[in-house]
């Protein structure tokens, strides 16, 4: 965000109002710092009003509101609009649950009262810990309220997949059927395919781009890590099935020499690759559910694709 838009999370005046100091709000993301037990003091402090919090680069100290939320995303610009939410952490007892999923759906409603602007769209984050029931209820209260898309929070983070799956599954089930659905913080292009089988249509995540700087290059046949020396003399492509500019233009040999040199360029190179990559799977699948032939097509593709590391 840019200096002058850190006036919408100002610090006003008045009380600090009751805290509750763990979990994390506003990523549907769980915690990964100075949470319950964690050893460490608190850099943000949870109320019904919203967060407060210390920036951990200059110090300041910001408040957040379901509302200054919205309002920095609308002047950002931004197609879709995520609220304040708050995650708790996966170990979380069923009352801190509670407690987060009350406080989320609150904040999604001050957030539809709030203008987003022509053009925006404003999602709900599904939370409800690893509880399928509350994933469920969650899901349904949200729905209830009426949004044009909603995200689903706090998986992802560590726990079995055979979990994620189940609280993904659990939770579509009770999303309506025409409206957008958002699997945060996925993942693998194997779990893409998995995902939108189920009927998930947006993800995010930083593995291509991760991964892409750490010489991992996501390919048609899996992983292929490019700095390994067995690609030296590697006259082809990263991928033969890809039409990057990357695979069009340079070797797998030169891509090795630029990460064994340390060179950035191997890196912003891996990294085009991989989004080419993510975003062609994903063209991919569209024309595929078009065709009406999506499942058959995924598994082909996954089996193909999740096949481990691969050089
Ligand atoms: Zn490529």
């Amino acid at each position: 965000m840019r200096s002058q838009d850190t006036s919408l999370l100002a610090e006003p005046s008045g009380p600090l109002p009751s805290v509750r100091p763990t979990g994390t709000v506003g990523t549907g993301m769980a915690p990964r710092f100075a949470g319950s037990g964690s050893g460490l003091a608190p850099l943000r402090r949870v109320s019904d009003e919203g967060v407060r919090f210390q920036s951990h680069l200059d110090g300041s100290r910001l408040f957040l509101t379901p509302e200054a939320v919205v309002e920095a995303q609308r002047r950002l610009g931004v197609d879709v609009i995520m609220p304040l939410d708050e995650c708790v952490a996966h170990d979380a007892t069923p009352a801190a649950i509670e407690v987060a999923m009350r406080r989320t759906t609150a904040w999604a409603e001050r957030s539809a009262r709030t203008r987003v602007g022509a053009d925006r769209h404003l999602f709900a984050i599904v939370q409800g810990g690893l509880d399928a029931a509350r994933r469920r209820a969650h899901a349904s209260e949200l729905a209830a309220i009426g949004f044009p898309g909603y995200a689903v929070g706090g998986l992802s983070v560590g726990e079995e997949r055979g979990v994620t799956r189940e609280m993904a599954a659990a939770t579509a089930a009770a999303l309506p059927q025409d409206r957008a659905r958002y699997l945060m913080g996925v993942g693998l292009p194997q779990d893409l395919l998995r995902f939108i089988a189920m009927g998930y249509d947006l993800f995010d995540c930083v593995l291509p781009t991760r991964n892409g700087r750490n010489g991992t290059c996501f390919t048609s046949q899996g992983r292929v890590n490019i700095r390994l020396a067995r690609h030296a003399q590697a006259s082809g492509p990263v991928d033969p099935a890809c039409d990057c500019p990357v695979c069009r233009q340079y070797s797998r040999a030169y891509l090795r020499h630029l990460a064994a040199a340390g060179e950035m360029l191997g890196a912003q190179l891996a990294t085009l690759h991989n989004l080419y990559f993510y975003v062609d799977l994903m063209r991919q699948a569209r024309t595929h559910i078009a065709a009406g032939d999506y499942a058959g097509w995924a598994t082909g593709r996954a089996g193909a694709i999740d096949d481990g590391e691969r050089a």
